[in-house]
């Protein structure tokens, strides 16, 4: 074929195929992207499970399925830094009796596409979970692997140091890179070091930052060590407004160590949990100029029934104490994507995987509960209204990317759990994995 007349052919193909470029289309929202520093309002179009454009108006005829959400805000699928999700398995607990949940059950309604396992599971069970868990769920997962060969089954087993192998943790992380983004040390009673250092020295072997949930706050081993010696830059803290630490000296004033231990790298994750957190604790921070670097749940079967709720509620309680909506966006989205290293998600760029939560900002009275069960009350609180996972709707509060009943004539086929965009609905697939 003369070049001339094949050029006209590939500009009417492109032609007819512009009409339909988008699987979807999300017009009108406040679009909140840290990572672009985005801040206003957008169009969101997805292709083939990607972000495909964002700009201020993009016709709607160029999508299949174009929805207009403005009222709304969209961000990139939040990342909840801090779960527990090795659920249904052998006797794997928390400490304290509290169990891990199937990500499916609380993640996709409150726009968390990327849950990350907090070491619920170590060296000697990962298989397990993998193969119950991180593979069947529609939720991304990811996972601290626990220092502790067994991970958390919340008994005598958690403080076997003996069993707690650097090489051997480190070695199962190289090997399963796509999922270990980290190594988790928790829950220790002991007056040692020896759990961290342990930790530590995995992470250094796998590349790979340490979180610590210090278990017992001891006078042998300060908080303030933990922070200014022993972890490394990039490693994280989490649990940073538990009442045990040190954050505030008797005229209520921030202790200038906290300030020096984020200076030299140290990262302050929210980690909620069903004992975590306290206003106490967190509204002075606030105030004071000590945010979190990220906020997530520590989402356990305990927490999720009482002060915590779900990673909305908590990105809600840092809204009220006065952190502004595009900080408590970057805290659960590209703030924890840099954290465990995974710069491809937590975004918008054009090209991204299309993980994204459509909220709603409602005013009114409102009240929180912390993890002491103390009640702040507020005027603002966040509700996931629309997920979308690898560019696939996965939660529709309102039913907004449906068609009306009465308008869809004969119903055909199976029930449709969610639009797919590209093949029709169907039944939900796990998400592709990440490396
Ligand atoms: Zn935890």
């Amino acid at each position: 074929m003369p070049a001339m007349r094949l050029s006209i052919v590939i500009l009417l193909a492109n032609s007819l195929f512009a009409q339909t470029q988008y699987d979807l289309l999300l017009k009108g929202a406040h679009v909140i992207d840290p990572k672009n520093k985005r801040d206003s309002v957008q169009d969101v179009a997805i292709r083939d499970g990607l972000i495909a454009a964002v700009a201020r108006d993009i016709p709607a005829k160029q999508a299949r399925k174009a929805i207009n959400i403005s009222g709304l805000y969209l961000v990139p699928g939040l990342i909840d830094l801090h779960s527990h999700v090795f659920a249904g398995s052998d006797g794997v607990g928390l400490a304290g009796g509290e169990a891990s949940i199937f990500p499916d059950a609380f993640a996709l309604r409150v726009g968390v596409t990327t849950v990350v396992d907090a070491g619920s599971s170590g060296r000697r069970n990962f298989a397990h979970f993998k193969s119950t868990v991180i593979d069947r769920a529609r939720t991304r997962v990811l996972a601290f692997l626990n220092i502790g060969g067994v991970g958390m089954p919340g008994d005598a087993q958690e403080q076997n140091v003996a069993d707690m192998d650097a090489k051997a943790a480190a070695q199962l992380a190289i090997a399963n890179r796509d999922i270990i983004v980290g190594i988790k040390v928790a829950h220790y009673q002991g007056p040692d070091w020896t759990p961290v250092e342990r930790g530590v020295e995995a992470g250094a072997i796998a590349k790979i930052p340490v979180m610590v949930d210090f278990g017992e706050f001891r006078p042998e081993r300060p908080f303030q060590e933990l922070v200014l010696k022993k972890l490394r830059p990039g490693d994280i803290y989490t649990h940073a407004f538990y009442a045990p630490v040190p954050m505030l000296d008797e005229q209520g004033h921030l202790l200038p160590y906290l300030f020096e231990a984020r200076k030299r790298g140290i990262l302050f994750d929210v980690g909620h949990g069903g004992a975590a957190f306290e206003f106490r604790q967190a509204v002075p921070a606030v105030k004071q100029g000590f945010p979190p670097d990220s906020i997530s749940t520590d989402v356990h079967s305990g927490s999720i029934n009482s002060g915590m709720k779900d990673q909305l509620n908590v990105m809600s309680k840092f809204l009220n104490m006065g952190m502004s909506l595009y900080d408590v966006v970057a805290c659960s989205t590209w703030n924890p994507a840099r954290i465990i290293h995974r710069e491809q998600l937590g975004h918008l760029s054009v090209g991204a995987i299309a993980d994204v939560a459509v909220l709603r900002l409602d005013k009114g009275q409102f009240a929180f509960v912390d993890s002491f069960g103390a009640r702040m009350d507020g005027s603002q609180n966040l509700v996931g209204e629309l997920t979308v996972a690898s560019g696939r709707v996965v939660y529709d509060l309102n039913g907004r990317t449906r068609d009306r009943w009465d308008q869809l004539g004969k119903y055909q086929g199976q029930g449709d759990p969610s639009w797919d965009g590209t093949r029709g609905g169907g039944h939900p697939r796990p998400l592709p994995p990440v490396h």
